[in-house]
């Protein structure tokens, strides 16, 4: 017989990215409700959601406005289909994010990003830049530019040309035959060459703006990104930015982008969009690459992608919602003096035993432990270092999730200085357990 829900849990259920043999044996923590930057289970527990329930959740849970605009689009209707027709959330939510990108993205830039395709989730948005990008070659009467560019250690997504451009080898390799081939950029430099001999074939060059977000929250050098775009503006190539877990803030600005004046050609955006409620994701693009899929039916010029709920009017609502706080809350502002708690919080992990490396952009933080922080010699991943950690911080009442060695910081804005110092605490006192 099962009684508990946790039993019908590992009875019933396959959860992501999760080894459920190991699932199977511990009790699920399983949610019930939320509020602010707080999960409570069915057990009436309290936890601080340090990593914004995967990203995803900006002004915090139940934030009021989120709630109330949720509510009163699902008095009007939850949904209808965008293939063929159109909906109000979804027209004002367009209008709003490509006057957001132009406003911080391109105030002096030649370029500017002013369509927007919705899609679901941050794989889909990508997955719609790369056919974008593809097709638009095509139409372009340039057919031999194929070929995707896309960095070590990239994450993407988890659909099948997402995990193509991706380079994790511990998600990605299995999946290597079902993918289309990619050309593997390890540094920019590296890049310049590659583009001389092989312009004419390359499509498009995907990145993670600033940070590379799964492949181990990695910062880029600053100036990389402007240089990118230069090279593929020399090369005629497309630069795609999956801002799909920097959007909306979480790098100090509205957008990565920002941060090196860059405007791409394709830019991916979801997990922050809805502020973590539904999902919704949109990909954003320039009106000459709109416009070279224009032309009459029989030359079958359409973006041949859509999704039974592309356009999803209860997730545009939430998301114009969202936008609306970032300004009447002026959310971006009061989160300056949190990112720099946050820096200097971690900063005092340095002194921690196997600690090797701090890393923080904007109100994004990574501390990763090594076997020797001086030599930075890896701990095995078979050591589940970072799991360990995050175990102990679950049991100190803080959740959030290892990348390897990696453990991430990132609670939503919303969270107070205390809660944000009891997850540094916490954090520093579960390293010691561990490794201390
Ligand atoms: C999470 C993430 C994705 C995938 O988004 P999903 O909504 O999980 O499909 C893509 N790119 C980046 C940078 C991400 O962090």
């Amino acid at each position: 017989m099962m009684n508990s829900l946790a039993d019908k849990d590992r009875h019933y259920i396959w959860h992501p990215f999760t080894q459920m043999k190991e699932w199977i044996e511990e009790e699920p923590l399983i949610i019930e409700s939320g509020e602010g930057a707080i999960l409570r289970d069915v057990h009436g527990n309290e936890y601080i959601d340090a990593n914004s329930s995967i990203w995803t959740n900006l002004h915090g849970h139940r934030h009021p406005k989120i709630t109330a605009a949720i509510k009163a689009q699902l008095d009007r209707i939850a949904h209808s289909s965008f293939l063929g027709l159109s909906s109000v959330p979804a027209i004002v939510l367009a209008e709003k994010l490509v006057t957001l990108a132009q406003t911080t993205l391109s105030p002096s830039n030649a370029r500017t990003l002013s369509r927007v395709f919705y899609s679901d989730d941050g794989s889909t948005a990508m997955e719609v830049a790369i056919k974008m990008a593809l097709q638009y070659w095509q139409h372009s009467k340039q057919r031999h530019r194929t070929k995707f560019v896309a960095f070590s250690d990239a994450y993407h997504g988890d659909t099948l040309g997402a995990v193509s451009v991706g380079g994790i080898d511990l998600f990605h390799a299995a999946y290597k035959p079902l993918t289309f081939e990619v050309i593997r950029a390890t540094r920019l430099s590296l890049l310049q060459k590659l583009m001389e001999e092989q312009h004419d074939e390359i499509a498009a060059v995907c990145i993670e703006p600033l940070i590379q977000g799964a492949g181990g929250m990695k910062l880029w050098e600053r100036g990389l990104l402007a240089e990118l775009r230069r090279l593929c503006d020399s090369f005629g190539v497309l630069l795609i930015a999956d801002e799909v877990m920097t959007g909306f803030g979480r790098t100090g600005t509205m957008f990565a982008c920002e941060q090196e004046q860059v405007v791409p050609d394709l830019m991916a955006l979801a997990k922050g969009l809805t502020g973590g409620y539904l999902p919704l994701a949109a990909t954003l693009t320039t009106e000459e690459i709109f416009n070279a899929f224009l032309g009459d039916y029989a030359e079958f010029k359409t973006f041949f992608h859509g999704h039974s709920y592309t356009g999803n009017q209860l997730g545009c609502a939430a998301a114009l919602a969202n936008l609306q706080i970032f300004e009447e809350e002026r959310t971006l502002e009061k989160l300056k003096p949190k990112c720099e708690h946050l820096r200097a919080g971690l900063e005092h992990c340095r002194n921690l035993p196997h600690v090797g490396d701090v890393r923080c952009i904007g109100f994004i933080g990574a501390v990763e432990l090594f076997t020797d922080a001086a030599t930075k010699q890896p701990f095995p991943l078979t050591d589940r270092i970072g799991i360990k950690v995050c175990n102990e911080m679950r049991k100190r009442g803080v959740l959030t999730r290892p990348l390897g060695n990696t453990t991430v910081v990132m609670p939503p804005y919303c969270i107070t200085d205390e809660q944000l110092d009891r997850v540094l605490n916490v954090l520093a006192e579960s390293i010691r357990a561990v490794v201390g």
